[in-house]
Formats: structure tokens, C-alpha cells, sequence
């Protein structure tokens, strides 16, 4: 077998990538080598591949990049014995130590030394990837490849919708990128029984009614909260799925948002400081706010097993296809906005 492979590579500390022969990765003990089939790109990676100041200062070149896959199990490593070779799979990319206070008392998704699969270590735009066995997830087989290749933000978008009761609530979904429009039909399977979405760009409001949002609402030309309010007897939706990172949701969000309601933070955002309204938005409302952190290991991976078992369709936001030959294209298009998923074939 060939001792090289096809990579996608932040060459340097720079804009772009260069695909390159590199050298295969090599199971070490407890981990498994899985052939990639298919790779989505993610936020993260156009931040990797723009070369923004967050990458500055976390990236170290030269580095295989990409974090969101699906594959085969090619190989194990010394002391892996619990898998076949052929089983396909996924993968949770935050490896975790194991050994901190938050994993010793099953908390690992705040894992102290977390890393990043693509960020920390070698990532998935590669013909093969090696993975801890213990973040191997195993895939049903009617899931196809798009949908197994967006469970790291399908599972983001799980454990922000599940985190608190949303059977029988409202729901107001802030952000439309590929969490929250996963988020909108997770809701909406789990029982939610009216949602409401906001974004600024009309093609992610597109795919947002597409994933079943009942109402939504261009905030660059239209009121948000009065609507939402106007259509709540004045009370407010019972759940915000913050997912933008965008000061201006996160206050109207906040507006909009029913006394004793919960909020789920997942949008991070860009500098970091945001002024918000405490007390009206939350004290005096009495409300519940999580900080949403990857996914929960590996509650919220039975949940995601559960919800596709139980019909969930993400397929709807996925929108383009390439092969890994093409990203520069595929980049561009992500970087636009104008997309929903984007799938890498290698
Ligand atoms: P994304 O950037 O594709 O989606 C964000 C969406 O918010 C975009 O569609 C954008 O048009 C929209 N938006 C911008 N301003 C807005 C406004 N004022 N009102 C409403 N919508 C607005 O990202 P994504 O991949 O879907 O991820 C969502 C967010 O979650 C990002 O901030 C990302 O960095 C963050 N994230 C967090 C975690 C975590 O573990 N907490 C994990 C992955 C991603
Ligand atoms: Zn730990």
C-alpha cells in the first residue's frame, strides 16, 4: 500500500491551501485509521483557510485541515480489537484526556486539554485520518454520506436544542448558518410546536423554511420582535436557539424571549465582548441561559441516532457537492454565505 496520500494543507501561515502528497497516517495504540468518503467544510475551516486572527493564533502550519467526515475503518492500532476493518463511521472530533475533572465526572465535551481533530491535530480533507477508537462513532447504514459527514454540526445543533424541555414551546432560532438550520427541524421533530427564524442573508432564510421554520424573518428589512411578540399574546417565544454570534440576535433574541424561558448560546462571537440587556433580557425574566460546547460524550450521539431513526431529514441543507480537487471553488462559496453544507469527496 501506498506510504503517501492526497491532502488538503495550510501549507503557512497565509491565505489559501495547497492539495499535496503527504505521508498516511499510521494508527497509533487505540486508534483506528479510517478511509475518508466524504468531508464537510465548516466555519472553522474557511476561518483556516482565510487566515484570520483566530487561525493566527491557533493554527500551526503545516497542517491537514478539516474536523467534519464520514469513512471506513481501514486499520487498527495496537490494542484495538472491539471494531472490524470495513465498518463505517464517524467520528466526535474533540479528543479529550480523560483523565481532568470535567472527564472524570463525565463532562469531557469542557475537557481542559481538549483537541481538535483539523485544528489541534491532522484533520478529515485527506484520503485517510486517524482517530482515537473511543470517538469512533458507528454509522446506522441507511444514513447516507452527506448527512454522516455533518454529524459534528448536526450534533452542536442536538445537544443546543435538547439541553432543556422543547416539547410543546416556541422557539425563536437566530442564525441560520448549518447549525441553526438544523436546529429548526430538530426542534420541530422533538415537538416544538411553533419556530421562528432570523437571519440576514434570503438564501439561508430559503433553506430555514425548507427545514420546516413556520415563520421567518429577514432582520435587515423586517421587525423582528414586535412580530414575534405580536404573535405571542406579548409573551415571547419560550426558547431562543441563539446561533448567529451577532450582537444585534443576541439582544433581540433576548427582547423577544418569554419570562421564564431558556436560551441556548452557541454563536460565538467575532469580538468576543457583547453588551447586553441583563436585566430586562434575562434576571427579570427569570431566565435559563446555557454556553453551548461541542456535544455531549456521547449522550447527545444517541440522541442524534435517535432523531434520524425517528425520520429527521437534514438533507435539505445540504446544498453543493465537490471533490476535494475543486476547493478553491468550494471555499469561495462557503466564504459567500450563499450555501448551506458543502461536501468534499476525496
Ligand atoms: P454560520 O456562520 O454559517 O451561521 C451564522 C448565521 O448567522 C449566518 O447565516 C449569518 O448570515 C447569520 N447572521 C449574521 N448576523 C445575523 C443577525 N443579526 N441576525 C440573525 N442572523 C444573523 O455558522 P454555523 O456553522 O451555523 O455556526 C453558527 C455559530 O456557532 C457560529 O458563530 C459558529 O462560530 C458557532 N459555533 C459554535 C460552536 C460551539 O460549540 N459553541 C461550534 C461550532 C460553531
Ligand atoms: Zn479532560
Amino acid at each position: 500500500m501506498s506510504k503517501t496520500m492526497k491532502a488538503l494543507v495550510k501549507h503557512h501561515a497565509g491565505p489559501g491551501a495547497r492539495l499535496e502528497q503527504v505521508t498516511k497516517p499510521e494508527p497509533q495504540a487505540g486508534e483506528v485509521l479510517v478511509k475518508v468518503s466524504a468531508a464537510a467544510i465548516c466555519g472553522t475551516d474557511v476561518h483556516i483557510y482565510k487566515w484570520d486572527e483566530w487561525s493566527a493564533g491557533r493554527i500551526k502550519p503545516p497542517l491537514v485541515f478539516g474536523h467534519e467526515f464520514c469513512g471506513h475503518v481501514v486499520e487498527l492500532g495496537p490494542g484495538v480489537d472491539d471494531i472490524a476493518t470495513g465498518t463505517r463511521v464517524t467520528a466526535e472530533g474533540h479528543f479529550v484526556c480523560n483523565v481532568c475533572e470535567f472527564c472524570r465526572t463525565g463532562r469531557g465535551h469542557i475537557c481542559r486539554d481538549v483537541e481538535i481533530i483539523g485544528v489541534d491535530t491532522a484533520g478529515c480533507f485527506a484520503e485517510y485520518v486517524r482517530v482515537p477508537r473511543s470517538n469512533i462513532w458507528v454509522l446506522d447504514d441507511d444514513v447516507p454520506d452527506n448527512v454522516a459527514a455533518i454529524h459534528d454540526p448536526y450534533g452542536n445543533a442536538v445537544h443546543s436544542v435538547l439541553i432543556d424541555d422543547i416539547v410543546g414551546k416556541t422557539a425563536l432560532v437566530t442564525g441560520c448558518g448549518p447549525i441553526g438550520l438544523a436546529s429548526i427541524a430538530i426542534a420541530k421533530l422533538a415537538g416544538a410546536t411553533r419556530i421562528y427564524a432570523s437571519d440576514i442573508n434570503p438564501y439561508r432564510l430559503d433553506l430555514a423554511t425548507k427545514m420546516g421554520a413556520d415563520v421567518v424573518f429577514n432582520v435587515t428589512e423586517e421587525e423582528m420582535v414586535s412580530t414575534v411578540l405580536a404573535e405571542t399574546d406579548n409573551l415571547g417565544v419560550d426558547v431562543l436557539l441563539e446561533m448567529s454570534g451577532h450582537p444585534t440576535a443576541i439582544n433581540d433574541g433576548l427582547r423577544a424571549l418569554k419570562n421564564g424561558g431558556w436560551v441556548s448560546l452557541l454563536g460565538i462571537t467575532p469580538d468576543k465582548k457583547v453588551s447586553v440587556d441583563l436585566n430586562d433580557g434575562v434576571i427579570f425574566k427569570g431566565a435559563s441561559v446555557y454556553g453551548i460546547n461541542g456535544r455531549l460524550m456521547y449522550k447527545t450521539w444517541y440522541q442524534m441516532q435517535a432523531l434520524l431513526r425517528a425520520g429527521l431529514d437534514l438533507t435539505p441543507m445540504i446544498t453543493h457537492n465537490f471533490i476535494m480537487d475543486e476547493f478553491e471553488q468550494a471555499f469561495e462559496l462557503a466564504a459567500s454565505g450563499n450555501s448551506g453544507k458543502i461536501i468534499l469527496y476525496p
